[in-house]
């Protein structure tokens, strides 16, 4: 395992701490269990924590299997990045929360406005 690969895994079982982090309602089981990369691997998404969620289930089951089988929804919801864009910039749902994810992994909760 790559250095890179070893570091993102690390810090986003610490960011999660255990639990699924998109949480989609009907679908998640709750505990993570798979990395999930919002840009994918073909298309140069990287093993950076802002590329990462730790979900539910693997490619097939779970909010991992849904988020793969549901691309539209996926990117709406920024749980998956297009190749063109920089996964730090996108917005993405985690439960009932909007946040972006950095690379320290952090969520930053976007300001409330008014
Ligand atoms: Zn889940």
């Amino acid at each position: 395992m790559r250095s890179d690969e070893k570091n993102g895994r690390r810090i986003v079982r610490e960011r999660s701490g255990g639990d699924c982090e998109a949480r989609i309602q009907g679908i998640c089981t709750g505990r993570a269990e798979s990395v999930h990369h919002r840009k994918n691997r073909s298309q140069g998404g990287s093993w950076a924590p802002s590329n990462l969620l730790h979900l539910c289930g693997d490619g097939v089951r779970g909010c991992h299997g849904w988020i793969t089988e549901h691309p539209a929804a996926s990117y709406a919801n920024g749980w998956a990045v297009r190749g063109c864009w920089n996964p730090e910039w996108i917005d993405v749902h985690l439960g009932r929360e909007v946040v972006r994810l950095d690379d320290a992994g952090n969520y930053q909760r976007r300001q409330e406005e008014g």
